[in-house]
């Protein structure tokens, strides 16, 4: 007798054609994805800092993509750069070697300042931490990690777990041992009235307790120069570098986080370290994000000793591939041709003083922080207490007005505002007037 079929499931009712893509999407992909706004945005192109909609609506883009699009969108020497290159050949993977990827990584190691500096590629932030995680631990032979509170790393398993803070890392089922310091935030709490000098030796005495708890050997320290997804916060300059001496004491390898803060985006220095430069450079250093102007690439830099503790063959099938590393190559000449680090001083000073200046007459913002263009606008209730739900409402305002803006912070009340490089001081003023009005009414609503 056969055995009786296996009951199908039924398959999920198909959306109609008329179904909005918001629909559509929400039947196919994880219901933890993050999308902005009530009613979803689709984007159709962009030119220069603006973007436009589905429906044809033009919006002046004060979030870069999600800090992606570096220099500008549609700029026409990465599409031309990577027209010719998808016209010649799409893949080749890291087996050969393609021109552009070797220039790319010879650019960045003389640009990383780390010493006898090796480059590797691959296709994400997250990736790119995972792979600095592996040679720390490798090379230290321990998977003791120090991170910092209020961190975020990226996605996967090992990045999770040197991601301070619970709601951005989902799972406490971690692969490495993650001790986490002082240095993050610094706007609540017993840290929050001490001098520059008492906050820097209050987080080096945490630093030493720390070490202090850990099992023998410790890997390393991850850390992001600025706090990207932690609301844009910045230690005071000089932390890093004392850290750097009571990890170099024992060994301990710096990893510095560079995805959001490299290429000249905090304005005054060309990679988020330099702000701590009596340390010199990380032992490793990862960058993702700007560099592609919007095409996949992440990597990381570590000095050849670093970088060649790894016994077995690594390859990525993607990272380095040429038509990335074209668009890379192109995108960084560009930046560096037009001093855009320059530009993001100049012009990313003016905003975050326009910013403060609308901030003064507003009890909803509590601080408006910003290095370069990496301005953060701190939203509180009344009551002093985090305001999530104003920074929502903000975007929403903002979008009606035609302008996108991030957000975030550990309680999702921090405004993000990260343009493209090539802001103008026009564009800056049109933003500044929109966030201004926009404040006002998320003023009004709260009370
Ligand atoms: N590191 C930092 C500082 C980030 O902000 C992010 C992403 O936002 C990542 C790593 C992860 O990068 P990706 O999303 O490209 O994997």
């Amino acid at each position: 007798m056969s055995a009786a079929p296996p009951e199908a499931t039924p398959p999920a009712p198909a959306p109609s054609a008329a179904a909005s893509l918001h629909v559509r999407h929400r039947a196919v992909m994880p219901e933890w994805l993050a999308l902005y706004y009530r009613e979803p945005l689709e984007l159709t192109h962009g030119e220069g800092r603006h973007v436009w909609d589905v429906q044809g609506r033009r919006y002046l883009d004060f979030f870069g993509g999600i800090l992606t699009t570096m220099t500008a969108h549609a700029l026409p020497e990465v599409t031309k750069a990577v027209a010719e290159q998808a016209g010649r050949i799409l893949h080749t993977s890291t087996l050969y070697l393609d021109r552009h990827m070797v220039e790319l990584a010879e650019r960045i190691a003389s640009l990383s300042g780390i010493p006898d500096a090796r480059v590797f590629f691959t296709t994400s932030g997250t990736e790119a931490n995972d792979a600095a995680l592996l040679l720390a631990t490798t090379h230290r032979r321990s998977n003791q990690i120090l991170a910092m509170r209020n961190s975020y790393h990226g996605r996967s398993f090992s990045s999770v777990a040197v991601t301070g803070n619970a709601s951005w890392s989902p799972t406490s089922l971690s692969p490495l041992q993650t001790l986490y310091l002082h240095g993050g935030v610094r706007s609540r709490g017993p840290y929050a009235a001490l001098s520059d000098g008492e906050f820097i030796a209050a987080c080096v005495a945490d630093l030493e307790d720390m070490l202090g708890q850990a099992h023998g050997n410790v890997a390393a320290l991850i850390a992001e120069p600025v706090q990207g997804v932690g609301g844009f916060t910045a230690p005071p300059d000089g932390l890093y570098a004392a850290f750097r001496e009571v990890l170099a004491r024992r060994g301990i390898l710096w990893i510095s986080d560079e995805v959001q803060t490299g290429w000249g985006r905090t304005g005054d220095h060309f990679w988020g370290w330099q702000a701590h430069a009596a340390s010199g450079p990380p032992d490793i250093l990862t960058f993702a994000k700007g560099i592609g102007n919007g095409m996949s690439i992440g990597g990381v830099v570590a000095r050849a000793e670093v970088m060649n503790c790894l016994s077995a063959n690594s390859i990525s099938t993607f990272g380095g591939s040429p038509v990335t590393m074209a668009a890379g190559l192109a995108n960084l000449t560009y930046l560096l041709e037009h001093d855009l680090q320059g530009n993001a001083r100049r012009v990313g000073g003016l905003l975050t003083e326009r910013l403060r200046a609308i901030a003064a007459g507003l009890p909803v913002v509590r601080e408006v922080r910003g290095r370069g263009l990496m301005a953060g606008v701190e939203l509180v209730r009344p009551d002093g207490s985090p305001a999530p739900e104003a920074a929502s409402l903000a975007l929403e305002h903002a979008r009606e007005r035609g302008l996108l803006i991030g957000k975030g912070g550990r309680e999702a009340n921090v405004l993000r505002i990260a343009p493209p490089l090539s802001l103008t001081v026009a564009e800056a003023e049109e933003g500044a007037a929109i966030i201004e009005e926009t404040l006002r009414q998320v003023q009004h609503a709260e009370g």
